[in-house]
């Protein structure tokens, strides 16, 4: 007889692998595309000597080091298994009732509803208002019980971003009791100059604002699995509670701390994907696609009941992007002559033709 598995993550698709395209070019993940920089790699090689050991269940020391780079305290931080092991624990520090509610805008990060799910609590989502975050609507939607609300900002899949005089209005009519997570993974991608959302400024003093940010995009480790939560010390220390412990590794709490040395060098690749992500936008707007305006290192194409057609083809002509069926695609800004590859298949008139007029 089979053991008995909880029947409700039948609502939970299986995990289904990518289907695989030798040689192809992956522009679907939002990773960089150059690999750990020369002190990571040593920082990396000194950390597997030890692998016999144990690592710091409390990071210790990428703790410090990141407190200090924010101007925070280390009870301010907590690490986790990439930032999307802290959206779990956040879940799991909010909600004890099947009844208790996450909410978050939708389309967005595809692992909200997951988690939510996995944490036995009620997902309440609000639609997205031309691909960005209606956060009237959001502020609306919390009810007494609202657990957990999550904005991601930039926002993944379609980029977008909402700015700090919005967010701050938003803020201020959340409910204290309301755990509110800014999920910034792509907060080095920003480039909001006049009205610069910060999270880590936001929370400051919100204790029931908790930022979230990884170093898997920018910084280059998504291989590693390392991301932080800057919030008060309260949430942080119930998210030490629910940790699995030791999940941080040795080698991503020693890759991550030389990253962190190393960040000049890493944020100034930002520039080059920002550039590239320019110049796709312009070029997919110029073929006439709609794509909104992107601060992160990826770009959002509104194609509607053609998604699947369009990442297909675009498969087929060497290049896999992200489809999500009925509404649109997620392209990465790679290296140039990836992009190029990209956008050869896309502003190709036959393309143009079936895809992009009308969309
Ligand atoms: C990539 C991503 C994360 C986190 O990734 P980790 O690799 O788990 O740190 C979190 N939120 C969003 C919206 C992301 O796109």
């Amino acid at each position: 007889m089979t053991a008995h598995i909880r029947p409700d993550l039948d609502f939970i698709p299986a995990y289904v692998p990518g289907r695989s395209h030798p040689g192809a070019v992956k522009l679907a993940s939002n990773e960089t595309t150059i690999g750990p920089l020369p002190a990571a790699s040593k920082a990396i090689a000194e950390a597997v000597e030890l692998a016999n050991r144990y690592p710091d269940n409390q990071s210790g020391e990428l703790r410090a080091a990141l407190a200090e780079f924010l101007g925070v305290e280390p009870a301010n931080i907590a690490v986790g298994c990439g930032s999307v092991a802290l959206c779990q624990e956040l879940v799991q520090i909010t909600c004890a009732d099947p009844a208790d509610e996450v909410l978050y805008a939708w389309r967005s990060f595809e692992a909200y509803p997951i988690i939510t799910q996995v944490g036995n609590a009620t997902a309440v989502t609000v639609p997205l208002t031309d691909e960005v975050h209606d956060l009237d609507a959001l502020a609306a939607a919390i009810t007494d019980r609202t657990r957990l609300v999550f904005v991601c900002n930039p926002n993944n899949p379609t980029g977008t971003a909402v700015g700090r005089a919005e967010l701050e209005r938003f803020l201020d009519r959340v409910p204290g009791g309301v755990l509110v997570a800014l999920d910034e993974a792509y907060y080095e991608y920003l480039r909001m100059t006049g009205d610069h959302p910060d999270g880590v400024e936001l929370a400051r003093n919100r204790p029931n604002v908790v930022v979230l940010r990884t170093f898997s995009k920018a910084y280059g480790l998504a291989g590693l699995r390392v991301g932080y939560a800057v919030g008060a010390p309260e949430v942080i220390e119930a998210l030490l509670k629910v940790h699995i412990p030791f999940s941080v590794s040795r080698v991503a709490q020693a890759a991550a701390i030389a990253s962190l040395e190393a960040r000049p060098e890493l944020l100034d690749r930002t520039e080059t994907v920002i550039a590239e992500r320019e110049r796709m936008r312009t070029a997919l707007l110029a073929a006439g696609y709609r794509v909104p305006v992107s601060e992160s290192n990826f770009l959002w194409i509104t194609l509607g009941a053609a998604t699947i057609d369009f990442a297909e083809a675009s498969a087929a002509a060497g290049v896999i992007i992200r489809p999500f069926a009925g509404e649109g695609v997620r392209v990465t800004a790679g290296d140039p002559h990836e992009n190029d590859l990209f956008l050869n298949f896309a502003s190709d008139p036959e393309t143009v033709a079936r895809f992009a007029r009308g969309a």
